[in-house]
């Protein structure tokens, strides 16, 4: 009923389509090349395919499963990122799920995640309040609904002396995270369970610190074993792409 009223045209090339993304546009974005690292999912521009970690990652524990982005951060795809981010684009939620389900074929040992249920990387409350909603959590909802997995809110994202992440350098990025997530206290006490498999959803990859941050909470609560990351897009590819 609603569609009818409101028909459904991609954002895109304006067709009528199913979702706000019409599936030859969703085709175009630009995808993270293979091979990938398979600690931050960075491509491997000249390392052999053989050597499983870029050189930034190589010897370096990681708390989380592993991690997969489905876009590079090439212009276009980072515009769709911000109009779902700050201009109340939800409905791009919908169209952009697909790419983020397309990762699940290049999960490592897929059948540990079969019962998974997806957490979106929360929000501080004051941008949750500005803002009305999360992007994060946006995506997370309408990839569970194409995944048939459940999203469960268990993290809480802390107001920190830093706003904004984006000045600060690497090292200090990586303590501000630890400092800002954490599980809710029903998890903490394990009133409220998990199924031992969490996959985080994140829109942008950017150093990790987020993602690292996010999984060691997670990893600290009762029965949870593993956590794979999915992300919308990988951020710094750009440079390093141009660079090679
Ligand atoms: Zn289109
Ligand atoms: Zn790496």
């Amino acid at each position: 009923m609603l569609r009818w009223i409101y028909p459904i045209t991609c954002e895109l090339c304006g067709e009528s389509a199913e979702r706000s993304l019409c599936p030859d546009c969703m085709a175009k974005l630009a995808r993270v090349p293979r091979p990938i690292c398979l600690n931050c999912g960075a491509p491997l521009h000249s390392t052999p395919e053989s050597t499983e970690a870029c050189p930034a990652c190589f010897g370096k524990p990681r708390p989380y499963s592993f991690v997969r982005s489905a876009l590079t951060g090439n212009e276009q795809n980072m515009q769709l990122i911000y109009r779902l981010k700050y201009h109340h684009a939800i409905y791009l939620a919908n169209g952009l799920a697909p790419a983020l389900a397309e990762l699940r074929q290049s999960i490592p040992e897929p059948e540990l995640f079969r019962q998974a249920v997806i957490v979106p990387v929360p929000t501080t409350p004051t941008h949750q309040q500005q803002r009305g909603y999360n992007q994060a959590a946006e995506l997370a909802r309408e990839l569970g609904k194409m995944l048939s997995l459940k999203v469960v809110h268990v993290l809480q994202r802390h107001e920190t002396e830093f706003n904004s992440q984006t000045r600060l350098s690497a090292r200090q990025r990586l303590l501000n995270a630890y400092r800002s997530f954490s599980a809710l206290p029903a998890y903490k006490t394990g009133r409220r369970s998990l199924p031992s498999s969490i996959l985080l959803v994140d829109d942008v990859y950017t150093t990790g610190a987020t993602t690292r941050a996010c999984s060691r909470a997670l990893l600290r609560l009762p029965g949870v074993e593993r956590v794979g990351v999915l992300t919308l897009v990988r951020a710094e590819l750009q440079s390093h792409g141009q660079q090679k």
